[in-house]
């Protein structure tokens, strides 16, 4: 059993896949999720129904791109929370194309969805937690930032700068007890992979490289997750771990 003292959560993309397995799971332990997507409907739903199971939770809906954005929804949140003890930077797209084919419009996209996003979250949520002398950040990155993967050159770059972010800012709030780390998932089954998942030739060339020889569940990524946001993960910081069936070893 883990240890969590009534703490409270934003878990960005928690409409769907990861983020919303992520937002259960600290859910069960007691925690107060904010759910943030893009669409209301997707972090309604999903606030919704963790209300149903007995937990506490809220949607947002707030287009993590836009910096201007999160500056606004942080305001409101911090003004009718007490505190927010936990972020999840979560949210994140593909947009794959080999480099010469790749738009600027691409690149610009995954950047500011998965990297710039989580430099503006933490950028407006840390600040209470230092002061609190007590905060988690969890960045949820990808082998593909610490392998590289031909076809995801915007990604990549995205997911590594996660990663350099994460080492970075866990040595600003070390002294203030703020732990930051990274957790990188391989092939999991969520909407951003069915494409291939569900093409069994396409699966199987994928999984070549798995040595589980599986794709993963996005319960699996929550677990370390929510581990991660636990009091007893304090003395771990600007770590990034994989769970990837092996892959990234
Ligand atoms: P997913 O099923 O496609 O869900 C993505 C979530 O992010 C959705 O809730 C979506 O909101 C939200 N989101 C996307 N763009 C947003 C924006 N501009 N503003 C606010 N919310 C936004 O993805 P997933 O597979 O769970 O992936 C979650 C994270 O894990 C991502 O960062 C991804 O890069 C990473 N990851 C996934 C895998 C994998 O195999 N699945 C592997 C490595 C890393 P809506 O619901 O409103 O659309």
């Amino acid at each position: 059993m883990l240890t969590y003292h009534q703490r409270t959560a934003l878990v960005t993309g928690a409409g769907r896949g990861i983020g919303k397995a992520i937002a259960e799971t600290l859910a069960r332990q007691g925690v107060t999720v904010i759910c943030v997507s893009k669409s209301a409907d997707s972090c309604g739903a999903t606030a919704a129904a963790l209300i149903a199971a007995g937990g506490k939770a809220k949607a947002l809906a707030v287009d993590v791109a836009d910096g201007a954005a999160i500056a606004q929804a942080a305001e409101s949140l911090l003004a009718e929370f007490p505190k927010i003890d936990i972020l999840v930077n979560n949210a994140g797209i593909t947009r794959d194309g080999l480099l010469f084919r790749m738009s600027d419009a691409d690149w610009n996209d995954v950047i500011a969805t998965n990297l710039s996003s989580c430099f503006h979250w933490t950028k407006y949520l840390a600040r209470p937690m230092t002061r609190a002398r007590w905060g988690r950040i969890v960045n949820i990155t990808s082998v593909s930032g610490i392998m590289g993967n031909a076809g995801q050159a915007n990604y990549s770059a995205a997911k590594a700068g996660m990663i350099g972010l994460t080492k970075t800012l866990a040595r600003e709030f070390a002294g203030r007890s703020v732990t930051v780390n990274a957790v990188a998932p391989g092939f999991i089954k969520t909407d951003m992979t069915t494409e291939f998942v569900n093409q069994p030739e396409i699966a199987a060339k994928v999984l070549e490289a798995v040595p589980l020889k599986r794709f993963g569940e996005a319960a699996d990524v929550a677990n370390l997750a929510a581990y991660l946001c636990s009091e007893e993960a304090g003395y771990i910081t600007g770590q990034v771990f994989a769970v990837d069936g092996g892959m990234a070893m």
